[in-house]
């Protein structure tokens, strides 16, 4: 079947029939390791490494002993490493607020178009096809799920699911492919199975580096059983910090922790065994195996092929997520022969010692030249049109748990160095830890810090009005986030206005913000679901309905359409009917207190009492400041007869909201019907 499929993708229009026969092409193996530092690998000298695939491949092929990544986040990492271009010439500058847009050429295009059949199987949320990496797959694997049982975001497949994935699909499927495998593993959290985790007592990180090796070697055994004499690359898309220059993870920073990268090649052509010290980039993986499959390296690619010599090279990184997060300067970096100049809110030169950049800056150095080619090389860039990503409330949630925050692509450049507040990062982490777990003094204390030392910043100012919200004082918290929009005008804070005047059922509010939102990012589900949800609060069904059926022909199976799908249905009277849609949206969602709150309602007219005020109960627990599921509970509650829950349920309301008409007419109606039954 799957082979079937196969034969037709190798027929589609992209093949080019001038083209040499493609038999006679080498197939090509492509490995990014997320987050893997190349001082952590045995081939590059760490001794309690247990890295026999890399071993094997370092013995077959030849090592990079200095390769760099052009930045040490994953979206525009893997930007680079399938176009040969720096960020600023392909566009992608940070996680989240970028997609590589449909007008890069990508290496899959390339093999695709030159007849070769094109497999992805990726680990995790960043590199799922909706940042635009599925440009040139014939098969694009990224399947993630979030199960009820989780308790936040962890969207992430484990090597060896990715490598059965790779293995099953492309069993039979004759050369040549073109196939890219990511692996997630060694990205936070580090939790290596067994048997790498005993075997790395106290050293989770190698673990995780190891068992992805052990799955790289399962790969590697079947890919040269059928594929033999193929051009394999493995790399990462960027290191980790683990404390160097002050930085833990990755993303803020611009040192050898997480910008120095193993590369890895063998093929035909490549000689074996091999040391090369020479520095080279992210941006030479294109150009090197188009020429490895003898393919022309296409116009507009800034690396150069790794086969044959290599000359002396100024080697570009940046990091900006500082500036977009946080305000501050934005690093840039030129890494060559001889080490690395690092501009921010300062400059600063680095030295080597052997491959490795010091981390510490020599600032006797002169280096106005690297100065001077920093300035030049920024100048000449000329980026696509930007292609803006609005974050709904899930995609923002889904990367904040992997640690990357929801910024400001718009926000201007700051004086303040990162070097100098790395420390302030785990406190942003902190905050966001503090929200979810709903302890909101731990919140407040992180947060008082920040805003001691990075006070009026953006990413700042969001985490205050999160914080606001989490306190359930709404009303500061709107302010707070309108302010923001004020200053920065997008998709993603206009839909949170939105979903913030929801829950307080303000609907005509609500209506507008979503009316907005869908300005900035005219496809976004989630502006859409809200626009009819609104047109349904305000008793506007035939509105509703219209524009359901709108929404609904763009995205069939979208989970919060099939919410408001659900909520129509309901509202003309086909209960069992709705009781399916509502149950379906939430095994889609399930930790939304909006499908919670839906599926009560659709048992609670299907006479289903119980199970309705347990689901609304949930919807409440994740939630506690819905003041809508707050009143239609206690109104369930006085319906059965269940006075004294009604009365306790209503209570911070009333302390919250003692002017609320709604809350004062229910809290009196609790009081009346305890009273009543208590004498009787
Ligand atoms: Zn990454």
């Amino acid at each position: 079947m799957i082979a079937a499929l196969w034969g037709l993708l190798a027929c589609s229009p992209g093949s080019a029939p001038t083209a040499p026969t493609p038999r006679a092409r080498p197939s090509v193996l492509l490995i990014t390791l997320d987050t893997t530092r190349a001082d952590r690998l045995g081939p590059y000298g760490h001794p309690l490494a247990e890295t026999p695939a890399y071993d094997a491949l370092a013995a077959a092929g030849t090592l990079f002993a200095r390769a760099y990544s052009v930045c040490p986040l994953t979206i525009p990492a893997h930007s680079s490493l399938f176009t040969g271009r720096y960020p600023p010439s392909h566009g992608v500058r940070d996680n989240g607020d970028f997609v590589l847009g449909p007008e890069a050429v990508t290496l899959a295009e390339r093999f695709r178009d030159a007849g070769y059949r094109t497999a992805a199987f990726t680990a995790a949320f960043p590199t799922q096809s909706r940042w635009g990496f599925d440009q040139g797959f014939d098969t694009y694997h990224d399947p993630l799920e979030r199960l009820p049982t989780q308790l936040d975001w962890r969207d992430e497949r484990p090597a060896d699911a990715v490598v059965d994935d790779a293995l099953e699909t492309l069993a039979g499927v004759e050369g040549p492919v073109f196939a890219w495998v990511h692996l997630f593993d060694a990205h936070w959290p580090y939790e290596p199975p067994e048997p790498f985790k005993s075997r790395h007592a106290g050293r989770p990180y190698d673990g995780e580096i190891a068992f992805a090796a052990d799955q790289v070697g399962r790969l590697m055994a079947a890919w040269d059983a059928a594929y033999p004499d193929s051009v394999v690359l493995v790399t990462a898309d960027h290191g980790e910090g683990l404390g160097d220059g002050g930085e833990q993870t990755h993303g803020f920073l611009l040192h050898d922790g997480t910008l120095r990268i193993p590369m890895l090649l063998r093929g035909p052509g490549v000689p074996a065994g091999q040391r090369i010290p020479a520095p080279v980039s992210q941006v030479d993986v294109a150009p090197t195996l188009l020429e490895l499959a003898g393919l022309a390296v296409h116009e507009g690619v800034e690396g150069q092929s790794l086969v044959g010599k290599l000359g002396s090279r100024q080697l570009y990184s940046e990091a900006l997520t500082g500036q977009f997060n946080l305000g501050l300067a934005p690093l840039h970096a030129l890494t060559g022969d001889v080490g690395r100049y690092t501009r921010g809110g300062w400059g600063g030169w680095y030295g080597l010692d052997g491959p490795r950049v010091l981390t510490a800056p020599d600032l006797s150095r002169d280096a106005s030249a690297e100065d001077a080619a920093l300035t030049a090389l920024l100048a000449a860039a000329q980026p696509p049109d930007a292609v803006p990503n609005a974050l709904d409330a899930d995609t923002l949630a889904r990367l904040q748990a992997l640690g990357y925050v929801g910024g400001d692509p718009l926000a201007e450049a700051g004086e303040v160095d990162p070097r100098d507040v790395i420390d302030l990062v785990p406190l942003t982490w902190r905050v966001r830890q503090a929200l979810g777990r709903g302890q909101l003094d731990v919140a407040e204390q992180a947060l008082v810090k920040l805003e001691t030392r990075l006070a009026g910043t953006f990413g700042v100012d969001l985490l205050r009005a999160q914080q606001l919200r989490a306190l359930g004082r709404r009303g500061d918290a709107v302010e707070a986030l309108a302010q923001l929009y004020l200053r920065s005008p997008g998709g993603t804070l206009a839909l949170q206005l939105g979903d913030l005047y929801a829950t307080a059922g303000s609907w005509a509010e609500a209506r507008d913000w979503y009316i907005e939102a869908l300005e900035h990012n005219p496809m976004s589900p989630e502006a859409m679901a809200g626009q009819v949800r609104a047109a349904l609060a305000l008793g506007e069904l035939i509105e509703a309905e219209a524009l359901a059926e709108r929404f609904l022909a763009v995205y069939p199976d979208h989970a919060e359409l099939a919410l408001v799908r659900a909520e129509l249905i309901l509202s003309a009277g086909r209960t069992d009917e709705a009781l399916e849609e509502a149950a379906y949206a939430l095994r889609r969602m399930p930790r939304s207190p909006h499908a919670l709150a839906v599926h009560a309602r659709t048992l609670w007219a299907a006479g289903q009492a119980d199970p309705a005020l347990a689901r609304l109960g949930e919807a409440l627990r994740l939630d506690p400041t819905a003041l809508d599921h707050r009143l239609l509970r206690v109104e369930w509650l006085l319906e059965v007869g269940r006075n004294a829950e009604a009365s306790r349920a209503i209570a911070p309301a009333a302390r919250l909201l003692p002017e609320d008409a709604a809350v004062r007419a229910l809290s009196r109606r609790a009081e009346e019907a305890l009273a009543e039954e208590l004498g009787r």
